[in-house]
């Protein structure tokens, strides 16, 4: 990770609000996924943080990619394109799976040249991709418990396992070919036993498939959901990747291919931010920072994504329980009501948030003027 001297030193350089990006953390995230879970393929979700440069890194290192519209497959393809010829496919499964189960027909309509492999959950579904994009393959997106996630998926998509088999063949039925089954367990899931569970289910799906005479199933997505280690209530990745090495080897034979879709896990821990306080108040007896960054911005996580970020000071010393507040004029706009600040910081000090990279400017908005954090990369 970045040295305080760095963050302080970037700060300087290019102003503030900054998001540090580390390539070298992406880079190790990115490793120890492979290491504890060497049958699965990881197609990084870029909506984590859909920068081009942290996408390019993750390609280098061998990653495959989730995207959930045009705009983010542009981002991935522009790497493939610069591949060279024989080492590129005709197809693009095995670098980007369009993981969103519903898909306007115009993007159904673009997709369709570059023979996706598209996730699907319901009987329109099938009809639009049959009519838009014949040359996709398929994959079924499981509804599966989401219990102890942080952020919870399974009331918007997945289809149910007892109408799972009939989206199987119908889309069959329909001349589309059904690669396999996908399911998301829920973002930044320390409850373990989901994948356990949505693992068993698939290989459920798998045998009805196959007792009702459709055996060309191949692959198992095992969608995203990996916890990024906030805090130490997290238990170690190893531990998941255990679990989930025990399963899929007993139950799904070597043919089948494992892909996962990890976005949080190798981004969040990847990033610093860091602002400035620009005001000061004291209100109801209690410290008030005003800083450049909100939670419009950097910190949309805290809204968006049900995450808490915490702010530290680069100065050591006594701290107090104080009140941080984001730049806008808006009174949602709060970092955070009780953080432990030293309570004599001046104004332009600079206060930093550790693991903001996942969910963090990926949806941050230029509400009320205030534009984004600069992206600053190092050791690319
Ligand atoms: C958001 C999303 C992911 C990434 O989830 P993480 O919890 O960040 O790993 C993966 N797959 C799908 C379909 C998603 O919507």
């Amino acid at each position: 990770m970045v040295t305080q001297k760095v963050l302080q030193k970037m700060a300087k350089r290019h102003g503030t609000p900054i998001l540090v990006v580390d390539h070298d953390v992406i880079r190790q995230n990115y490793a120890t996924f492979k290491k504890h879970l060497p049958r699965v393929q990881a197609y990084y979700a870029v909506k984590a943080f859909a920068d081009p440069v942290v996408v390019k890194t993750l390609f280098d290192a061998g990653a495959s990619f989730d995207v959930a519209s045009m705009p983010e497959l542009k981002i991935v393809y522009k790497n493939i394109k610069e591949m060279p010829a024989k080492e590129r496919q005709d197809w693009i499964w095995d670098k980007i799976i369009y993981a969103h189960p519903i898909k306007a027909d115009k993007t159904l309509q673009e997709l369709n040249q570059y023979k996706p492999l598209v996730t699907y959950d319901n009987h329109e579904e099938i009809k639009k991709i049959k009519k838009y994009a014949p040359n996709a393959g398929l994959a079924l997106r499981l509804k599966v418990p989401n219990t102890g996630a942080m952020v919870e998926l399974s009331s918007k998509f997945g289809a149910a396992p007892g109408e799972a088999v009939d989206l199987i063949l119908e889309a069959v039925k329909a001349g589309l070919v059904v690669e396999g089954l996908s399911f998301h367990v829920g973002s930044q899931t320390t409850n373990f036993d989901n994948y356990v569970q949505a693992i068993n289910l698939a290989y459920s799906i798998f045998q009805e498939a196959k007792d009702r005479g459709y055996n060309k199933m191949n692959l198992l997505d095992i969608g995203g959901g990996f916890p990024a280690p906030y805090d130490s209530t997290v238990r170690p990745f190893s531990e998941l990747a255990h679990k989930i090495n025990v399963e899929i080897d007993r139950l799904f034979p070597k043919e089948i291919q494992i892909l996962a879709e990890p976005g949080r896990f190798m981004v969040a821990t990847a990033a610093t931010a860091v602002s400035k306080i620009i005001g000061k108040a004291v209100r109801d007896g209690k410290v008030c920072y005003y800083i450049d960054d909100g939670v419009y911005h950097t910190f949309s996580g805290i809204l968006f994504d049900h995450c808490q970020y915490h702010l530290n000071s680069f100065r050591k010393g006594a701290k107090q329980i104080c009140t941080v507040f984001g730049p806008t004029c808006d009174a949602l706009d709060v970092v955070s009501m009780s953080e432990e600040l030293p309570p004599n910081l001046e104004l332009g000090e600079l206060l930093y948030s550790n693991n903001a990279g996942a969910y963090t400017i990926a949806s941050s908005t230029p509400f009320n003027g205030f534009p984004p954090a600069k992206v600053v990369h190092v050791n690319r």
